[in-house]
């Protein structure tokens, strides 16, 4: 660190002069603080009162200009938490001339990347919260790069996985209680603060219970790119993608290389007869099992591990995030001790079922109280209830289900989810093996295709009267131009007709390039033509101008 700030020191006089004459700059993206990206030359920190200043002068700017808006409630979300009132990011404001009185202000050279971690101890929030906004908001800023510094504002100290945060970037990322050995006052050249939340699929249920976020944006090729990324940073190469080459038809040696992932947890949340699930399962699918769980494994060597399974089997919980390094066509098995339901706290079926992330989602309910270990005497954060009234605690411990609720400290939740579960085998097996048979295939899935069709070309229609009472209309197009270049599948068109001033229409899928209706069509009445092309039946392109036709 001390050698970088010499470096900086070498253009310490330009800077500071810069800084004085110019101020501090911002612009931002985004119109409202949940969805702001800040971009600054010159954001500076104060360290003794835990602020970041922004100087004024001349040339100053602040896009967007928000006067005192900018404290209703923030400028922006510091964390991809969505509006989550510990997460808001601000800055004081000063005159540029009022550095005169202040300590010597200390420049970082390097273009930082300024968030908060969620949630840095739990797996899940590492990923999901952190390390893919991380990821694609350096992608969104190509400065911010390999030599982007990366500055954590949560106050917390690195955390069990900080070697994950280190494979952002080449620099050592810094924390907040690191700062002030920069000294009092710290000056970032260039930096940007808050974090894109687009690859953001899960809501912890601070205002609603938890659940998908209601708009996704992120498919599962964001997610699989990123974890490619990640496991090249970890030096760790698919076992498949080497072998991938050789014999092409040797069913019977692909088979013997499958197995079966256990992702155990060693301290809560107890599978109790691990060895006997293993052994069933090792039965069931002929397959090697092996287990891993963050005490006994480094984590590159679960990725290593994950990447190349056939099967990922755990409780629900935080390691089950690693489900983003299965290959494509694996099959995730989530267990639920009693009384929680599977439902309600999807953030890992939910990543499973992203569209192209090509998982098989499977989830096992223990619904046996015998089978059960509660934990009524530990602390309330791991579940224990001995801290409430006897009425409250008789009602806990008679319920079946927990009710909906919201995020984080619910004692019934906690009780029920730190339970430590015996998994009935046959009951377990059941719904393995009633669940795979809807599973598309076994075999490695190859990315399906996700080019949508251009709009049809020359859409038209023509009209004719036959009677009074009945009429014709003809309606053709060219295919869309980028279909010319693709080799699709299935090729289908959809047509919606409308009669003018009426609120409902007809759709029909059309498998070739023109049609002529005749039922429900009236003569002298003008219809309004929408058409559009599908690929594989899904992927949808946009419809062709209207066409009014009239008979
Ligand atoms: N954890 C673990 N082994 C255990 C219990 C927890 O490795 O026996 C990890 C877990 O993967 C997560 C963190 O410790 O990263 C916090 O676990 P917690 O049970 O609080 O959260 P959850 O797994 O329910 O998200």
């Amino acid at each position: 660190q001390s050698q970088e700030l010499s470096q900086a020191r070498i253009d310490y006089h330009v800077a500071l002069q810069a800084l004085q004459e110019h101020g501090t700059r911002m612009v931002c993206t985004g119109k409202m603080h949940t969805d702001r990206i800040c971009r600054f030359d010159y954001l500076c920190y104060c360290s003794e009162a835990e602020e970041f200043v922004f100087f004024h002068s001349n040339s100053s700017v602040m896009l967007p200009n928000l006067g005192s808006r900018r404290f209703q409630p923030a400028l922006l979300d510091l964390s991809s938490v969505e509006d989550h009132n510990t997460q808001y990011f601000n800055f004081l404001e000063l005159p540029a001339a009022t550095l005169k009185f202040m300590p010597k202000p200390v420049f970082v050279p390097d273009v930082t990347l300024i968030l908060n971690r969620f949630n840095p101890d739990n797996l899940m929030h590492v990923f999901h919260d952190d390390l893919l906004p991380a990821y694609y908001t350096m992608k969104q800023y190509s400065d911010l790069d390999d030599e982007a510094r990366l500055v954590f504002m949560e106050g917390w100290g690195e955390g069990p996985h900080f070697d994950l945060y280190r494979l952002l970037s080449g620099k050592q990322p810094l924390l907040k209680e690191q700062l002030r050995n920069f000294g009092k006052l710290m000056c970032f050249t260039k930096s940007y603060v808050g974090l894109s939340k687009m690859t953001t699929w899960y809501q912890y249920g601070f205002v609603q219970p938890q659940g998908p976020k209601a708009n996704m944006l992120v498919s599962g090729n964001e997610i699989r790119q990123f974890a490619k990324a990640l496991m090249e940073k970890m030096n760790i190469t698919r076992v498949e993608e080497i072998e991938k080459d050789g014999g092409s038809a040797e069913d019977e040696k692909e088979k013997k290389d499958e197995y079966i992932v256990v992702f155990s947890r060693s301290t809560t949340r107890l599978i109790l007869n691990e060895a006997e699930l293993i052994m069933a399962l090792a039965q069931e699918f002929q397959m090697r099992v092996v287990t891993v769980s963050l005490e006994d494994q480094s984590f590159p060597s679960i990725v290593q591990m994950i990447s190349s399974a056939t099967m990922l089997v755990s409780m629900h919980g935080a390691q089950l995030i690693t489900s983003l390094f299965l290959p494509r066509g694996a099959v995730v098995v989530e267990l639920f001790p009693f009384a929680v339901n599977p439902e309600q706290y999807t953030p890992y079926k939910t990543l499973a079922s992203l569209p192209g992330m090509d998982l098989h989602y499977i989830s096992w309910r223990n619904t046996k109280e015998e089978n059960t270990i509660t934990h009524p005497d530990r602390p309330w954060e791991q579940g224990g209830i001995a801290h409430l009234e006897k009425e409250e605690q008789e009602r806990i411990l008679s319920s079946k289900d927990v009710p909906r609720h919201l995020c984080c400290r619910n004692p019934e939740w906690l009780f029920r989810i730190y339970q430590d579960t015996l998994v009935d085998i046959p009951s377990f097996l059941e719904v393995l093996k009633e669940d795979m048979k809807t599973k598309p295939s076994f075999k490695k899935t190859k990315p399906a295709s996700t080019v949508h069709p251009g709009r049809v070309r020359e859409p038209q229609c023509q009209t004719s009267v036959q009677t009074t009472n009945e009429a014709k209309l003809t309606v053709s197009w060219q295919i869309p131009w980028n279909l010319k270049y693709l080799k699709v599948r299935e090729v289908k068109y959809e047509v919606w007709i409308q009669e003018q001033g009426e609120n409902t229409y007809m759709p029909y899928i059309l498998p070739q390039q023109n049609y002529t209706f005749s039922e429900n069509i009236k003569p002298f009445t003008t219809y309004l033509v929408w058409v559009r092309c599908i690929f594989n039946k899904n992927l949808l392109g946009p419809f062709a101008d209207v066409l009014m036709c009239r008979t």
